[in-house]
């Protein structure tokens, strides 16, 4: 690796992708390196240091180092999906451990808990999103091992302090994971708060092209439980792929430019809407009211993020017909691309969703923003 140190601040060590330099041709653009496999010298000693992709691959060890470094790491680990990467934090526990998690945040997290985590053994004790006194009564000192928080967490984004959750999950002798993919390095560095784990879907901001399926976790600390999780991805398999690795690594050259606009745009949405005679409110924790504002001011830095809900007075009927009007925003999954996208989340969750059903969610992009708020206002006038 060429120059890149830690004394030059995060968004050069992005742009520059802690500034590798292509031994061989010069290239200032890492090559793709498709190889599975890595030859040996006559003695049989490998050339490279390396032997197999599976165990470790030249392609995602650059993606994840400079993502040790944005977030103030000591080591990352890319997974084939963001759901990959949360499995792996938690398979790296036994069966008879306990866990505490917040209830309402990425819905494929409590849904995978209670469909395989459970039936294979560890205790899930789940808490309400956002508050700290079920939390630290959930707490079993000396049994818990993990806790597991999201912040902003989708899709209410509501706000979780890192700090206090981390001195809670010490005190009882548990790690802290912080779900971070709402606010990115560029906005929070939950290592700072004292997080011990952090998780991203690098599917969303950390890519920012909705072109990849990714999931990452970074580490305070390279101990014996984070020994685990890097046996569970190696003997699991949910690697990342060369192309993948690539594709991820030259979107996070532009992570900080992508996700300031994000957050620019979203601030000016959410203000623009907050009081629209439509709307019961916008969920937003960079809003002065938002309940999250306050915390969400002292832990993160430089914007609130490109996510947002609007809660709607007419229901769900109400959102889905204003979503047909939108000519702008796309109708489709998923968030953190440089296109605005919405999805009524009751749609997809269904009727037991825990998520509001008046609630649609709202991924901001890097659009014109008069453009975005022209598209929302024509929508709304259309019910
Ligand atoms: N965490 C959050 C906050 C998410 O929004 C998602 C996906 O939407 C995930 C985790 C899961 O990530 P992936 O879809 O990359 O598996």
């Amino acid at each position: 690796m060429a120059g890149k140190s830690k004394k030059h601040r995060p968004e050069t060590l992005a742009v520059q992708a802690l500034g590798w330099i292509d031994k061989s041709s010069g290239a200032v653009v890492p090559p793709i390196v498709p190889t599975t496999t890595y030859a040996r010298a006559p003695d049989y000693t490998l050339i490279g240091g390396r032997s197999y992709s599976r165990d470790e691959s030249v392609s995602y060890k650059q993606p994840e180092a400079l993502l040790a470094a944005l977030e103030g790491g000591a080591d990352a680990l890319l997974f084939s999906s963001g759901m990959a990467a949360s499995a792996a934090a938690f398979q790296a526990l036994r069966p008879g451990d306990h866990v505490v998690v917040q209830e309402n945040l990425y819905y494929g997290l409590p849904k995978w808990l209670r469909g395989w985590a459970e039936p294979w053994g560890l205790k899930v004790s789940f808490v309400p999103t956002g508050e700290l006194k079920p939390l630290e009564t959930a707490m079993q000192k000396g049994k818990t091992r993990l806790v597991w928080i999201e912040t902003p967490a989708n899709p209410t984004w509501t706000v979780t302090d890192i700090k206090a959750a981390a001195e809670i999950a010490h005190r009882a002798g548990a790690k802290l994971a912080v779900d971070s993919t709402a606010g990115s390095p560029v906005l929070t560095r939950p290592i700072e708060h004292g997080a011990d784990i952090v998780m991203h879907s690098a599917t969303k901001f950390l890519n920012g092209h909705s072109d990849v399926i990714a999931g990452a976790l970074v580490a305070a600390k390279d101990d014996a439980y984070w020994q685990g999780v890097k046996y569970v991805r190696q003997m699991g398999g949910a690697v990342l792929g060369p192309f993948e690795s690539w594709l991820l690594l030259r979107g996070m050259r532009t992570l900080h430019l992508r996700v300031r606009r994000q957050s620019e745009n979203a601030l000016a949405i959410a203000r623009h809407f907050q009081d629209h005679p439509k709307l019961l409110r916008v969920c937003y924790p960079g809003l002065g009211n938002d309940p999250g504002h306050a915390v969400a001011a002292r832990q993160m830095q430089g914007g609130f993020g490109g996510m947002l809900s609007l809660r709607f007075k007419g229901g769900p009927k109400a959102v889905l017909a204003a979503v047909a009007k939108l000519e702008v925003f796309v109708r489709a999954t998923s968030l953190g691309g440089v296109e605005s996208l919405v999805e009524h989340r009751g749609s997809v969750e269904g009727p037991e969703s825990p998520v509001p059903q008046d609630l649609l969610r709202v991924s901001i992009g890097i659009e014109h923003v008069d453009d975005l708020i022209g598209d929302l206002n024509q929508a709304l006038d259309a019910i």
